[in-house]
């Protein structure tokens, strides 16, 4: 089977890419690659720092692999926190201080719409291609849920009557930005791969 590094030290992300059942690609986790290393994220858009967690891996294996840089945008915040959403808080990247931060800046807000976005950078062959899922919803004005990560206790879903922390990962991929990005990418890398076999 065709294997792809997954060029995170996010646990729950690489759970919920290997919980996608149709991949048909072996996901390695950068732990089993034996990479210990934290990537930096230094640009001010998703799209450039997926682009620099890929290439330093690239670089260092010279192997397949892809990453993966997301944001929650709020609407009424100008789509912030956006590419800040890990560290909103501070450097320490609580996921409870930056739902508190989020939650009090947001008070008295009417306009709860919210979108995660993620970018994916899959470097194959040593050329990237990006891909970009999106999941619409709205922030609630307090936590739901212990499932998940992140912003999931107060994101609700569009179509969805639970928060993200409210699923399981089954459910959380009916919707999530992740798994439409991620489909993109395996739809892409099954294409490639019948065409350079025929
Ligand atoms: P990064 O892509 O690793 O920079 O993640 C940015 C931050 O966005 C994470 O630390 C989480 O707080 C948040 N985040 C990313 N994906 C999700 C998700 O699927 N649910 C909830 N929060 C998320």
């Amino acid at each position: 089977m065709h294997k792809l590094i997954f060029a995170t030290n996010n646990q729950h992300k690489i759970d919920e890419i290997r919980s996608i059942s149709n991949i048909g690609h072996e996901i390695i986790s950068l732990k089993e690659a034996g990479i210990n290393i934290d990537i930096p994220e230094p640009y001010n858009t998703l799209e450039e720092n997926a682009t620099e967690k890929s290439k330093v891996i690239y670089k260092l294996t010279g192997r397949d692999c892809f990453s993966e840089d997301t944001g929650l945008e709020v609407e009424a915040l100008n789509g912030e926190p956006g590419v800040k959403s890990a560290r909103y808080a501070g450097e320490e990247n609580s996921f409870e201080k930056n739902i508190e931060k989020l939650l009090l800046k947001m008070q008295g807000i009417e306009n709860r719409n919210a979108q995660f976005r993620a970018v994916l950078s899959l470097m194959l062959n040593g050329t990237e291609h990006k891909f970009e899922g999106v999941c619409k919803g709205t922030i609630l004005a307090y936590t739901k849920g212990g499932k998940g990560f992140g912003y999931d206790p107060i994101f609700l879903p569009l179509g969805a009557n639970k928060t993200f922390a409210e699923m399981n990962m089954e459910e959380k991929n009916k919707f999530s930005h992740r798994k439409k990005a991620m489909d993109k990418l395996v739809d892409f890398l099954n294409t490639s791969s019948k065409k350079n076999s025929t």
